[in-house]
């Protein structure tokens, strides 16, 4: 009985596996043609990522369940089916975020060209039509007033801008940093209190760098950045 119950658990990952590289084959697809739309809204992207993140969640719930109810029980095959288990859903695990960031990355970068265009293109005066020259911002919403009838003009950047920024920052950094976090999360009960602070400021550090490339942080903001999330680690355990 307990042979045969790892046999068909053993198939069962096999068959779990294989659709979860179905998913992600078929996903792979629907993405690369989102991004050959030239006017993406990047809102259909996020939608469609989160409707995956669900379809491949619910299979990893199956393979506890399945775990739980049915090799459990059977002691023998204890050893090399929690082996199985706890490979199979960390691989899972894994690869679904290194998968997913890498998306998301490819998503921001090929937004970034429309965003840029749009960013910088010309703004007229509201009143007197002259175009402003005296822009300094131009990411976020600003008050510039014209240099030829000296009107107070509001700009604000196209929508499509302001989802680049509120989304590519930290896309950019998840994506620079997906090793360390996930060894992070790994190691947190395996390594001591210190070695793991040590750990999550270098992945922070890593982080912070990478998002500061997309949208500028001080120096002193960076530190400031890296010491919250390094406390959060403090907390924990
Ligand atoms: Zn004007």
């Amino acid at each position: 009985m307990t042979d045969d119950t790892l046999s068909r658990w053993k198939s069962f990952v096999a068959k779990t596996t294989e659709r979860y590289q179905g998913i992600l084959t078929e996903s792979n697809a629907g993405f690369e043609g989102l991004l050959q739309d030239p006017n993406l809204d990047p809102i259909t992207f996020v939608n469609a990522m989160n409707a995956i993140q669900i379809r491949v969640k619910e299979l990893r719930v199956k393979l506890g369940d399945v775990y739980t109810q049915n090799v459990v029980g059977a002691l023998n095959v204890m050893r090399e089916a929690a082996q199985l288990m706890n490979q199979t859903s960390e691989w899972m695990d894994d690869n679904f975020e290194h998968w997913r960031v890498s998306w998301n990355g490819r998503l921001v970068r090929s937004i970034w060209a429309r965003a840029q265009t749009l960013m910088h293109a010309p703004k007229s005066c509201s009143k007197c039509g002259a175009e402003l020259t005296n822009r300094t911002v131009f990411h976020q919403a600003e008050s510039v007033s014209c240099k030829h009838c000296l009107a107070v003009n509001s700009v604000s950047p196209d929508g499509l801008v302001y989802t680049y920024f509120a989304m590519a920052p930290d896309m950019i950094a998840d994506e620079a940093t997906v090793g360390s976090k996930i060894q992070l999360e790994r190691q947190r009960q395996k390594l001591s209190k210190g070695q793991i602070v040590e750990m999550a400021r270098q992945h922070w550090r890593a982080y912070v760098t990478a998002r500061a490339q997309i949208a500028p942080m001080s120096a002193e903001e960076q530190d400031r950045f890296v010491e919250s999330k390094v406390g959060y680690e403090t907390k924990v355990w």
